[in-house]
């Protein structure tokens, strides 16, 4: 039975995708955006998180540990990244709860129970399954069995992806889907390499390829003030989009700060921190929106 880790699910979700969804999040994603919302997420094995408010200094997380990673240098009472070994030892046995482990392995069977249970929803609503991160296609064995057995229950089944993946794995996938997210960051290839760590040179290629393949194509720009939303980038964007068929509509997502507490948890350095960007206002969001539909594309702002 295929397994795999999964760093959290999400009931009644409305906003990946028609309907009533259930969201999976898979661990694991080969990029790094500097505004990633769930950074925990990025490692392909578990996150340790901590809580200091909830912390009552019993030293049980760090006579537990076997890696002396707790109190060796992880300051904030964070686990030292370069000792912990995500074992979670100390988070089953911490008393109140400060210390968690994100991310679980999971049988299909496990994740199917999960995803089963609220069929009558997705029926109603016209909904079905998400699969987000991270990147699913990053544990592409345990995604394609969760894909086919959603398959063999009828249920919809869609893809959250940034698009960099194997080309033989997103086709695979497309295979076993009705519609992608599919995120388009920054334009310029210097530009996306900087700011997520790769380039996008393969991912616009999927997207081709995808697009000529006659699928379901929802893209979505993460709206980053200062990054991203300048009118170079948005022409080129639009551009881009328009010519692929398939796109149903693009979406944009307006940036938020609420992944600073998860790096605070995390003992990690938020990436944007030195000046972290606004969310974008109204007439940001107003204006970007005017200029992609400028090219004829059916936007949304938000999910
Ligand atoms: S997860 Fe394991 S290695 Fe990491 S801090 Fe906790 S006990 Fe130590
Ligand atoms: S086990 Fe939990 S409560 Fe005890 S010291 Fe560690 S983090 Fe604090």
């Amino acid at each position: 039975m295929e397994s795999g880790l999964v760093f959290d699910i999400k009931k009644y979700a409305i906003h990946d995708g028609p309907g009533i969804r259930t969201t999976l999040f898979l661990k694991g994603c080969p990029l790094a955006c500097r505004w990633c919302h769930n950074p925990e997420g990025i490692p392909a094995g578990p996150a340790m998180l901590h809580r200091p408010a909830r912390c009552i200094g019993c030293g049980a997380c760090e006579a537990a540990c076997p890696s002396q990673a707790i109190g060796t240098g992880g300051a904030t009472g964070s686990a030292d990244p370069q000792r912990c070994t995500g074992c979670g030892r100390c988070a089953d046995l911490c008393p109140t709860l400060a210390r968690e482990r994100v991310g679980r392995s999971m049988t299909v069977a496990q994740a199917m129970a999960e995803i089963c249970r609220d069929i009558p929803f997705y029926d109603r609503s016209g909904g079905g399954v998400t699969f987000s991160g991270g990147e699913p296609l990053a544990q592409p064995a345990f995604l394609m069995a969760l894909l086919d057995a959603c398959g063999r229950q009828e249920i919809h089944r869609t893809i959250d992806t940034s698009g960099y993946a194997p080309t033989a794995v997103i086709m695979a996938a497309a295979q076993r889907a009705e519609l992608f997210l599919f995120d388009l960051k920054h334009m310029n290839p210097q530009r996306h390499r900087d700011l997520t760590g790769v380039d996008n040179a393969l991912i616009h290629e999927n997207l081709r390829r995808l697009a000529a393949a006659g699928i379901r194509l929802a893209l979505r720009l993460p709206l980053v003030p200062g990054i991203n939303d300048d009118p170079e980038n948005l022409a080129a964007t639009g551009r881009f989009a328009a010519g692929l068929p398939g796109v149903c509509a693009l979406h944009l997502l307006p940036y938020h700060s609420a992944a600073r507490g998860k790096y605070r948890l995390w003992g990690r350095t938020e990436p944007l921190a030195a000046s972290p960007p606004q969310p974008p206002d109204t007439e940001g969001l107003l204006a970007a929106a005017d200029r992609l539909r400028h090219f004829g594309l059916n936007v949304v702002i938000g999910g």
